[in-house]
């Protein structure tokens, strides 16, 4: 890091701190236009980028459109010592409601690309497009990826996965940003994919708390089968009817709030404690899937996580099972807990 930062004091001259440091959000705004060609917004509810529709304000938040322009903010945060996160769709996030300090990184970087039997994505490309232009170009293997609400960054660092497959199946290779700032093409065996987790998730480097902060997604190449279009698409409403059976898709939530644990799912261990329709506030334990908590009208942060925290104390107490959270609690969430003591 000692690089890159000594970096940024020498713009603001030898010694002085970096107006982020100050918090002079306005400064550290205006040279980021000026250096990236992004301009920032203050005080951005997270609320409007996280499919739970909760999350306070950003200091500030930058939308990367392509590749370059996510990996020039990430360096940026570095050489100034700002505190970043990267986002896809915020698919796997609640955000405090106290927001996020320091930079938000909204990534939107969307050229995507088929050579072959591969499909080259951006980070910032929806997943679901993935498998359909995949369709279209009669390649197999993405489908799962239709009804994960996310970015091909926020899949590859969760290794995202549904109806039997994930990204780990399909993954070719990944262009990442390092953590000392370069730039590498890594082969999928490389990064370490698991159930729901990956080499990423704990490459955290620093920022609001957000494993993500270390090694960034620029762009992954999945590895596909040629097939007949009309069978994928077949598939592919298959997947579609199956989530609008088991799903709650017409609320907002942030997808499963629990990993299964092993040989059991975590939908059925909150179902049969009993707290399906169960609510703090605005968020209820869904009645259709109970691993999904949703935002039925005014729900914040602290409600979801309130909420999420008893299901896990109830299955612990009844079936001495300990869920592990798969969604991500991130931000500041330093009023959090305040109010039970
Ligand atoms: C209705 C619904 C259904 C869902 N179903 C599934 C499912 O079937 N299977 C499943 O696995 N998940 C599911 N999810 C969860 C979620 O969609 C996935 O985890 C998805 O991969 C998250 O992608 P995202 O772009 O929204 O990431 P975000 O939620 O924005 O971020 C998640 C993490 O990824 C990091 N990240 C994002 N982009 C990058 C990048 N470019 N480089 C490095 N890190 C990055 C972030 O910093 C953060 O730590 C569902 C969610 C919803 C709302």
């Amino acid at each position: 890091m000692t690089g890159t930062r000594a970096g940024a004091g020498a713009r603001a001259g030898a010694g002085a701190a970096h107006p982020a440091a100050a918090g002079d959000w306005a400064a550290v705004a205006a040279e980021i236009a000026r250096s990236v060609g992004v301009r920032p917004r203050r005080d951005e509810p997270l609320s409007r980028h996280t499919t739970m529709r909760v999350g306070g304000p950003a200091d500030l938040l930058a939308v990367a459109h392509d590749a370059a322009q996510l990996a020039a903010l990430v360096r940026f945060a570095r050489a100034a010592g700002l505190p970043y996160v990267v986002i896809g769709r915020g698919s796997n996030l609640v955000v405090g409601d106290a927001g996020i300090r320091g930079l938000a990184i909204v990534s939107r970087a969307e050229s995507c690309r088929v050579e072959g039997n591969r499909v080259i994505a951006e980070a910032g490309v929806p997943l679901a497009r993935t498998a359909m232009l995949a369709q279209r170009a009669g390649l197999s293997g993405l489908e799962f990826g239709l009804a994960i609400p996310g970015t091909v960054g926020g899949a590859v660092w969760a290794n995202a996965g549904a109806h039997g497959s994930d990204i780990a199946a399909v993954l070719e290779s990944v262009r990442i940003l390092r953590v000392d700032g370069t730039v590498a093409d890594e082969p999928a065996g490389a990064i370490g994919l698991t159930y729901r987790d990956s080499r990423l998730k704990h490459a955290a480097e620093h920022g609001s708390g957000d494993s993500a902060a270390g090694e960034i997604v620029l762009e992954a190449t999945f590895g596909l089968m040629p097939a007949d279009p009309a069978a994928i698409e077949t598939r592919l409403d298959e997947i579609r009817r199956w989530r609008r059976e088991h799903q709650p898709l017409n609320l907002p939530s942030a997808g499963s709030i629990f990993r299964n644990p092993a040989a059991d799912s975590a939908g059925r261990l909150i179902d049969a404690a009993g707290l399906k329709g169960a609510r703090v506030g605005g968020a209820a334990i869904s009645e259709r899937h109970a691993n999904f908590i949703v935002n039925d009208g005014g729900a914040t942060a602290a409600d979801v996580r309130r909420l999420a925290e008893i299901a896990r104390a109830e299955v612990a107490r009844r079936f001495g099972v300990e869920l592990v959270y798969e969604v991500q609690f991130i931000g500041d969430w330093s009023d959090w807990g305040q109010e039970e003591r």
